[in-house]
């Protein structure tokens, strides 16, 4: 067992590190205000390499794991770039580099994995109004006709419909079985924008960074070579697509919840207010950082170990997965509002960026997984409980 960074990753963590500083608290707060994609840094973190750094070589990536993806995930959010870096780093190596790269055809991965080395996103489409954390129960039809499908259904809370160049929507082929719900389920890759996709967008809490809509799709067509895999057998790549996205997202929810920390002791070493002790001198703040900073730490290595599970291609991975998820959005939500009460109004205020980071990390609790889903996971398939629902 070996718990260091190789020297590669301690480059790339400093690589991260150096990207992040290029962007300070003025950048994210104009984005977060303005409701923009982060152009400028997406361009950077392309040109970095570590947009595509977990594409195979083959295809112009960098061909390294996942676990190399999560440290510079982590890293970037940790030197201040927070969740900012969710929605290139989902929509490009996740909904369309790992879905192409373990799942598509020869041709397909020709086709698309060298546009996502450049930065294109993908809009990963699974969630519908009537089938929220039941993905089993989503109803949005593809029928083949000659050599096309058809597409008729609504999505919800579909992320990056804006700048996305292709959608990976998760369809119904055939109606559902009850007696074999996940058989009927097929992922098509259809391009955007598209006449027949209508996008309606959400204002949101925090995630301003990435744009989030209602879509109705009515007729779409997309050719027959499209399908993922095996029509009707679509839960393992769809697995090895929601697992690196919560793997991704967690390490990002880690080093936000470090960043939170960083800020709040900084701000409490200086606050003097009662005397000449600086407010980080009362336990009462103390105590709920480090419980943070515990949270997080541990979180990390879960985090770690998930990755590293898919890495080794471990049916394993998906606990660890599940669990990393719990432990990242629950520590960094609690390291986020330990941070606003520490600097107490300040804390409250846009400008110190710490209500920013909350905002933003509340979504984790809720998004890619629900927490509720995260702990049902762990009590019926770890715990050997029954099935609550
Ligand atoms: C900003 C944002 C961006 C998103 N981006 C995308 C995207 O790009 N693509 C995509 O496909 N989806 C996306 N989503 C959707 C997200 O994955 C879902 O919101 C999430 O899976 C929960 O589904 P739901 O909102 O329908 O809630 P529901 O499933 O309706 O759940 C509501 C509440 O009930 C609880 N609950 C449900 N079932 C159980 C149970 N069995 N036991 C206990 N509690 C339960 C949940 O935990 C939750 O608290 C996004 C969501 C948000 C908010």
């Amino acid at each position: 067992m070996e718990f260091g960074y190789t020297d590669e990753q301690q480059m790339m963590r400093e690589l991260a590190a150096k990207i992040a500083g290029d962007f300070g608290e003025e950048y994210w707060q104009r984005i977060d205000e303005e409701h923009c994609h982060p152009r400028e840094f997406i361009d950077a973190l392309v040109a970095s390499g570590i947009v595509g750094m977990a594409i195979p070589e083959e295809y112009g990536g960098g061909g390294t794991g996942l676990l190399d993806l999560a440290i510079a995930a982590e890293a970037l959010a940790a030197n201040g770039v927070g969740m900012g870096a969710a929605g290139i780093l989902v929509g490009g190596p996740v909904f369309g580099g790992y879905l192409i790269s373990r799942h598509g055809t020869e041709a397909q991965k020709e086709k698309y994995l060298p546009g996502l080395v450049k930065g294109e996103v993908w809009a990963g489409a699974f969630t519908e109004p009537d089938a929220g954390s039941n993905v089993t129960n989503i109803s949005t039809r593809a029928e083949l006709k000659g050599d096309r499908y058809v597409v008729t259904g609504r999505k919800m809370f579909i992320s990056h419909m804006e700048e996305s160049t292709h959608i990976a929507l998760y369809v119904r082929t055939s109606p559902l079985d009850p007696a074999h719900k996940t058989r009927g389920l097929s992922i098509l890759v259809g391009d955007l924008p598209d006449p027949h996709v209508e996008a309606r967008p959400f204002k949101k809490l925090g995630s301003r960074f990435v744009d989030t809509h209602a879509v109705f799709i009515d007729g779409m067509e997309i050719p027959k070579e499209n399908i993922i895999g095996r029509e009707g057998h679509v839960l393992k790549a769809m697995f090895d697509v929601l697992n690196p996205e919560r793997i991704v997202v967690a390490a990002l929810a880690v080093g936000s919840g470090l960043l939170a920390i960083a800020k709040a002791v900084e701000f409490a070493n200086e606050r003097v207010i009662w005397g000449e002790r600086p407010i980080s001198s009362y336990q009462g703040l103390q105590f709920p950082l480090a419980e943070a900073k515990v949270m997080l730490e541990a979180a990390r290595l879960k985090v770690y170990e998930a990755a590293w599970l898919y890495d080794q291609g471990s049916p394993k991975c998906a606990m660890a997965t599940t669990m990393a998820k719990y432990a990242a959005s629950h520590g960094s939500i609690y390291a986020a509002d330990r941070a606003i009460q520490t600097m107490g109004g300040s804390g409250y205020m846009c400008e110190y960026g710490v209500e920013r980071l909350w905002r933003d990390l509340r979504l984790n609790a809720i998004a890619p997984v629900t927490n509720e889903m995260a702990l049902n996971t762990v009590a019926q398939y770890d715990l050997g409980m029954p099935r609550s629902y």
